[in-house]
């Protein structure tokens, strides 16, 4: 069996595909076999040891390392509550390694060809890298390009350079629309800034200061009797919706003057998604991260 060392910053999803690919395995089956094995529990299942504790063994890395560097658990687990705040890819959260380590957040697998063409030169081979599966970017960070992608999960099983024969391009014209949007582009840096953290935040504090920036802007920051504008329609006013739908889901059929609990539901209560929270420390313009 070939384990491919893992490449800076390569995808967990990426990286599966390309231990398969080089072993030849061309069935789910045998690439599960393969990781049952390399965990030490041939003959067993999933259920014995997750997938991902599985792959990090077989690029031998700590499960801690793996999951913090080539997953987007560091994103999506970003603000927890104070009885979770255990790093990421701890192994005492087991539901979270079985369940959503390796979770993909959009239904396109996203790359960037100059990154592409770079990593030929320097690799010999080209591979998914993380960064570019943040959900609502649409630009390579390193390059301030449009993204190419191909459709579907799958897609991670062939390299980009399979699938830059006929790319889908993210429009150009409408990146540059994003890079006209301040709140846009420091939200595409705050998710990246957020996957390099090694542990999650507490939400209380996040929770707090957000409360207090809403009042100091006048919107409605409480439950009750409505005192200012609502949050929701103050995002709407400043955020491409097409954009923000992408984010927060449905955020296209909320009404003004209404409340709308995916949006609004952040000042009052801690369900906060770790994405939708990084659009908001933009809009209140919190400067760092490292400030809470
Ligand atoms: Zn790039």
């Amino acid at each position: 069996m070939l384990r491919p060392s893992i490449l800076p910053g390569e995808y967990a999803l990426g990286y599966q595909g390309r231990f398969a690919c080089l072993n030849g395995w061309r069935s789910e089956e045998q690439l599960n076999q393969a990781l049952l094995d390399v965990s030490g529990h041939s003959g067993g299942t999933f259920l014995d040891v997750s997938r991902v504790e599985a792959l990090s063994m077989a690029a031998g890395l700590t499960v801690e390392n793996f999951v913090s560097h080539h997953t987007t658990i560091p994103l999506r687990r970003a603000f927890v509550a104070d009885d979770a705040i255990l790093s990421h890819g701890n192994t005492q959260q087991r539901d979270i390694l079985s369940m959503s380590a390796l979770k993909h957040m959009d239904a396109r697998a996203y790359f960037c060809q100059v990154c592409m063409n770079e990593d030929l030169t320097q690799y010999g081979l080209s591979y998914w890298r993380r960064m570019h599966q943040i959900l609502g970017a649409y630009h390579c960070p390193t390059h301030c390009v449009p993204l190419c992608y191909s459709r579907g999960i799958k897609s991670f099983k062939g390299s980009p350079l399979f699938h830059a024969k006929c790319p889908e391009v993210v429009s150009f014209e409408w990146v540059l629309d994003f890079f006209k949007c301040a709140p846009i582009l420091r939200y595409v840096e705050i998710c990246m800034e957020l996957l390099n953290q090694s542990a999650p935040k507490r939400i209380n504090l996040i929770s707090s200061v957000l409360r207090a920036e809403a009042k100091i802007n006048g919107i409605h920051h409480g439950q009750g009797k409505v005192n200012g504008i609502y949050f929701s329609d103050y995002i709407l006013d400043i955020l491409n919706v097409v954009w923000l739908e992408k984010i927060v889901p449905e955020a296209s059929t909320k009404f003004r003057g209404t409340y709308f609990q995916s949006i609004d539901g952040v000042l009052v209560d801690t369900s906060i998604g770790a994405a939708w929270l990084c659009c908001i420390n933009k809009v209140f313009e919190i400067n760092s991260l490292q400030s809470l």
